[in-house]
């Protein structure tokens, strides 16, 4: 079979990142216990009362095809709850209902890019975000963005990027640097935005952790919501990973052509998912405030063990859960330290260069193991660390 080159570009000519991840799986198959701080995946599973809800939704007969663009009560508390929390004018209308924030992405890049039309990303980025418009036959370019600068992005790297792009995907809170983008940051990329023509899509699944400083949807500034797609998703904010629940916030013209995609492709997200997920919505902020604090105490841990380190420098962790370290002092790169710590250490993080040229020399860890593994694993990491400079 010819497979096109476009599905073959997905991947792109690299190593995935998941190199690390992969082999400690292999190690624990092999009955060798591994400290895992790699994905993005709670440690706790979702609440019961969400799971009961589904089994209710399906039970009453709500197992046929589901309402394309999301079930209209699924749609309401969706803009209703971004309505509450950005103070921008959201209806169902500025809402569709997609498999996941990943399908959100990739349906937001497709109504943006034309083949050959490039689309920019800051890096270091979510692992996907360049194999997702890759896969549309576009251009993905990432913005470099710095360690000394924590991460935040600055006008002098964009600027010239933007004069050819047609759109720019941003993510804050962050994966992987766990940075907060400030409201003078995200102001400076809302106006190189408006002078080079360039539409905002503006990852924000990781609204719901934020440990310091604000979470500001660039949807809400002057001027945005017209050329602005906000990506949500139930996934980090109800531990609802599996369960593939995530929405596009736009202008209601372009919704109501994605919702064509979401017909020739997904034909909706199942009902009984989406009752569930409407629970889960309206049952008020308790759950989403538990499922965050399990992080916000893992970072207070963190915080304490790595106070002082200088071997080990923490990003300064405004939101999501992750770490990122910098550990350049080390003189080993960041894949080298990862592989290094996976195999005489048996702890695997992510290597900071999967997540591209930026994180170089950085490691990202996910604070997703029980806090007891947690401080052990992070205790091993620093004297590990100090183990290369001695
Ligand atoms: N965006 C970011 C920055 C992520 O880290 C993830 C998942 O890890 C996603 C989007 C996709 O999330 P989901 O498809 O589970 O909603």
């Amino acid at each position: 079979m010819k497979l096109s080159n476009r599905i073959q570009s997905i991947t792109g000519d690299g190593s995935d990142g998941w190199d690390i991840l992969y082999r400690s799986r292999d190690m624990i198959d092999a009955g060798i216990p591994v400290l895992e701080l790699t994905i993005g995946e709670h440690d706790n599973r979702t609440d019961p009362t969400i799971i009961e809800e589904m089994y209710k939704s399906a039970k009453a007969g709500n197992t046929g095809y589901a309402a394309v663009p999301g079930s209209q009560v699924l749609r309401e508390a969706i803009a209703a709850r971004v309505q509450l929390q950005t103070g921008v004018p959201t209806s169902a209308n500025n809402v569709i209902v997609t498999t996941g924030g990943q399908a959100a992405l990739f349906a937001a890049h497709l109504a943006l890019l034309d083949q050959g039309d490039t689309g920019l990303f800051m890096d270091p980025y979510y692992a996907t975000y360049p194999g997702g418009i890759r896969s549309i036959g576009s251009h993905g370019v990432p913005v470099p963005t710095h360690s000394d600068h924590n991460f935040q992005p600055q006008r002098a790297d964009l600027e010239p990027l933007a004069k050819t792009a047609k759109c720019l995907l941003i993510n804050s809170p962050n994966n992987p640097t766990g940075v907060i983008y400030s409201r003078e940051t995200l102001q400076m990329i809302c106006d190189v935005c408006r002078e080079n023509d360039v539409t905002l899509v503006s990852d924000e699944v990781y609204d719901t952790q934020v440990w310091s400083g604000e979470h500001i949807s660039p949807r809400s500034l002057p001027n945005m919501s017209d050329n602005c797609f906000v990506i949500g998703s139930m996934s980090k904010s109800h531990a609802m990973t599996g369960w593939r629940v995530g929405w596009i916030i736009g202008p209601e013209h372009a919704i109501e052509r994605i919702l064509d995609l979401s017909t020739i492709n997904t034909y909706g997200v199942p009902g009984f998912i989406q009752d569930a997920a409407t629970f889960a919505l309206t049952n008020g902020s308790a759950l989403e405030t538990e499922v965050a604090n399990v992080f916000r105490n893992r970072l207070k841990l963190a915080e304490n063990i790595l106070e002082g380190e200088n071997h080990v420098r923490l990003i300064p962790a405004q939101g999501a859960m992750y770490l990122m370290l910098d550990i350049r002092a080390t003189g080993l790169s960041g894949d080298d330290f990862a592989t290094e710590l996976l195999d005489q250490e048996h702890i695997a993080v992510m290597p900071g260069e999967s997540f591209g040229a930026s994180a170089a020399g950085h490691i990202r860890v996910a604070m997703t193991i029980p806090d007891d593994q947690f401080t052990k694993a992070l205790t091993r990491l620093i004297a590990f660390a100090k183990s290369k400079v001695s």
